[in-house]
């Protein structure tokens, strides 16, 4: 017996032809799951009784559950529970193109990012492809609306449950499933090395963003564990790689942690480094947290950081905050809920 929110369109129509059936069926579970978004099989209207049996005798429904919910204006936060009890979190983002979500990947993190609320609790298990899919699926039945961007930005690092989540990604971005759109989605990595080349050849024009937060080994050392692993050099290599490839340009994110890499070196050295690149940097604005010392940067500094970019022809934007309020930060729900 599998979930049925597990399974991509492409090993549903195999599922069917190995049945010596119609691959078409496919298309109609699809149809009847994604768009109709039925809970059981027998609410299936245009297949036979037959088909319906053979369904319910391989396939079950199960998402996740909503256990609490956060609103601000612009922003809501979901906690999950899990089956074995562990919880997630996701983030829905009110702008004006749309509604994006930000889904988290993994149950904890092991990578090790001094200044992130999520890693404090390490990596419990990843998730399963039903229980990145159901965060959607229970998000737009809350919101009574479609969603139209996808952030892998939550709890875990996507690229270390690389297979879950191309799976994941193909079942939303099936124009028989969820549909959304695979411009409109967006992976965020650390820098795994090995999967950023694995990724660059992916036939799905996804957007890939890297965490960088640092300009040199020294100082992302410092901040974050992964980098003893992967240094700059290889992931620099790397994201070349990938540009080469897809053609695409790629994001990176930097964190502005007051005093620690919001600095004129800093931006300078960034330069550096990004120039000639096909890339732009997300600036984004630290997010604190009551159990992490960091601070954000002050405005004055983001602003400055910022021109520093421009003036040297970098691309680059500021990351709108969303949800102070709502404890936004990866992991802060998760960790307000389960240390009160
Ligand atoms: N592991 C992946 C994806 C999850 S983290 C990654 O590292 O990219 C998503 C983004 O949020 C990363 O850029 C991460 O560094 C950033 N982040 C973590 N804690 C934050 C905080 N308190 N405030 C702002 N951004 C944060």
């Amino acid at each position: 017996m599998q979930n049925i929110y597990n399974v991509t369109f492409e090993e549903l129509e195999k599922y069917f032809i190995d049945k010596n059936d119609k691959k078409f069926k496919a298309v109609q579970v699809f149809d009847w799951v994604y768009k109709k978004r039925i809970k059981s099989f027998d609410e299936m209207r245009n297949v036979s009784k037959q088909t319906i049996k053979d369904l319910n005798e391989n396939f079950y429904f199960e998402k996740l559950s909503i256990i609490k919910k956060q609103e601000d204006t612009d922003v809501k936060k979901y906690l999950f529970n899990l089956k074995d009890d562990e919880k997630v979190e996701a983030v829905v983002m009110y702008h004006d193109y749309g509604t994006s979500i930000c889904i988290s990947t993994q149950v904890g993190c092991n990578m090790g990012c001094k200044f992130c609320e999520s890693g404090r609790l390490k990596k419990v298990r990843n998730l399963e492809v039903y229980e990145m899919v159901t965060q959607i699926l229970l998000v737009e039945e809350d919101i009574g609306q479609r969603i139209s961007h996808i952030v892998l930005m939550g709890i875990g690092e996507p690229f270390d449950n690389y297979d879950n989540v191309i799976k994941f990604i193909d079942i939303v971005n099936s124009g028989k499933g969820l549909d959304i759109g695979s411009r409109h989605i967006t992976v965020s990595t650390c820098g795994i090395v090995p999967k950023i080349k694995e990724f660059s050849n992916y036939d799905k024009q996804v957007n890939l963003a890297i965490s960088l937060h640092a300009p040199n080994n020294e100082l992302r050392n410092s901040i974050m564990n992964i980098n003893k692993v992967y240094k700059i050099e290889d992931i620099m290599a790397s994201v070349k790689e990938y540009i080469a490839k897809t053609n695409r340009r790629v994001t990176f994110e930097y964190i502005l942690l007051k005093g620690i890499n919001d600095t004129k070196k800093c931006a300078l050295e960034l330069c550096d480094l990004l120039k000639g690149l096909n890339c732009y940097v997300n600036l984004i604005p630290y997010n604190e947290t009551s159990h992490i010392e960091y601070k954000k940067s002050d405005k004055e500094s983001i602003l400055k950081f910022y021109d520093i970019l421009k003036k040297n022809n970098i691309g680059v934007t500021i990351r709108r905050e969303f949800g102070s309020k709502v404890n936004a930060a990866c992991g802060q729900l998760r960790s307000h809920y389960e240390e009160g």
